[in-house]
């Protein structure tokens, strides 16, 4: 089966992510798309929500997709946060299937990426989505110093790139904007209803 992956914290998952993961899904030919929430993460300070309200943020956005399910093994205690330790286990449980991990544009050049020889050795390709605030000359620069083997199992999609970002739904909550239609509606009642992201010390710092 041609499998999708697509990581992330998800603090809280957005309209952008939805299409992003659906699009490639479907530009890709692929019959899945595994979600892949982190505990946290090592490069940036850790998310605002824990992980059950993301994690109930993350159930009710994707509940209407049935290509979209959820993998939490990046949740395990043991977790390290990094593709190269995460992807060889979910290899393991689909040893035939063809895996795509899919990231937006500024996952690969924002961020440290360690072994990536290892993440492109447990997968058949490695997709990424356009990210509208982030320089495309940049993805470019990166691709060109792979080896060619490696940079055969890259692919820029082809789709449009949106604005929008966790980032964004957290600060219009904390300067009490509207979110309605940056997020699914089920994730704006669920903000509502449990009141996150709000204009506290902690919310604004992990706003900026
Ligand atoms: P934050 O603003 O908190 O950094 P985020 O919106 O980037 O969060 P993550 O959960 O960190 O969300 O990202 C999950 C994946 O979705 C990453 O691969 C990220 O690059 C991708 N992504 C998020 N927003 C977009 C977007 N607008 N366009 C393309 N890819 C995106």
């Amino acid at each position: 089966m041609k499998i999708g992956l697509f990581g992330g914290t998800f603090d809280p998952v957005h309209n952008a992510h939805l299409f992003v993961a659906e699009a490639a899904r479907v530009e890709l030919g692929l019959e899945r798309m595994i979600f892949l929430p982190t505990r946290g993460s090592h490069y940036r300070s850790g998310p605002v929500a824990s992980i059950e309200q993301r994690m109930a943020m993350l159930r009710g956005a994707l509940a209407s997709n049935p290509h979209f399910a959820i993998d939490e093994t990046d949740l395990d205690a043991s977790a390290t946060g990094y593709s190269a330790d995460l992807l060889p286990r979910v290899r393991a449980r689909h040893p035939h299937d063809d895996l795509t991990f899919v990231v937006g544009g500024d996952s690969l050049v924002d961020s440290p990426w360690q072994r990536f020889d290892v993440v492109l050795a447990n997968l058949d390709a490695f997709a990424i989505a356009p990210r509208a605030e982030r320089a495309p000359e940049r993805v470019d620069s990166l691709l060109a110093t792979l080896a060619p083997g490696d940079r055969e199992k890259l692919r820029v999609l082809d789709l449009p790139a949106l604005n929008g970002s966790a980032t964004l739904v957290r600060r219009q909550l904390a300067r009490g904007g509207s979110i309605r239609y940056l997020v699914p509606e089920f994730v704006a009642r669920y903000i509502a209803e449990h009141g996150l992201y709000r204009a506290t010390p902690d919310a604004l710092a992990h706003a900026d």
